[in-house]
């Protein structure tokens, strides 16, 4: 887990940084969320804990939702998916809360969730591997992110030429050292 230097940038930039980052999902801790004082995760869907071919989360981290869930951490499912069959799906088969809504980076699904669940802002954190999208929608909304590395499994073709647009702003992030 990396902790990001987001103090040492300024204007727009700043809204694509994260709080941190990481190579993989299953080394977010209950007790590391537990130490920011997080209750609440706001997770991603294709390619954070599954890929947007496959119908649900491999078995590693589905067990590692289950952990959270079992040390009193909620987790509402944030996708920007069409596929909203599928997503009941994998809500229903986790254990855990979802919407869906407009697209991120709007807000309106960060809205809906913290509507479901009795915490404050700083309680929640967002878990997600898009810049474009987890990211800035958590800085608009102004929540913590985590942004981890997008699983190995293929990707949706217009993912693809976001990414495109995304490594130029990791580009600049790294010119501004923050990581
Ligand atoms: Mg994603």
């Amino acid at each position: 887990m990396q902790k990001l230097k987001k103090e040492n940038i300024k204007g727009w930039i700043r809204f694509f940084c994260p709080n941190y980052k990481t190579d993989s999902i299953t080394d977010i801790t209950p007790e590391f969320l537990k130490s920011l004082k997080k209750k609440l995760l706001f997770l991603d869907v294709d390619s954070t804990i599954a890929g947007w071919n496959e119908s649900l989360p491999a078995e590693n981290i589905a067990q590692w939702m289950e952990n959270l869930k079992n040390e009193q951490i909620d987790i509402c499912l944030i996708s920007n998916t069409h596929r909203v069959a599928r997503l009941q799906n994998i809500a229903q088969e986790c254990g855990v809360g979802y919407v869906t809504g407009i697209l991120k980076p709007s807000i309106d699904m960060h809205q809906k969730a913290i509507s479901m669940f009795p915490v404050k802002k700083d309680e929640i954190i967002m878990i997600g591997d898009q810049l474009l999208t987890d990211v800035l929608s958590s800085n608009r909304f102004g929540i913590d992110c985590i942004w981890v590395k997008p699983l190995p499994t293929g990707e949706f073709v217009g993912t693809k030429v976001t990414r495109l647009v995304e490594n130029v702003i990791v580009g600049l992030l790294k010119k501004n050292r923050v990581f």
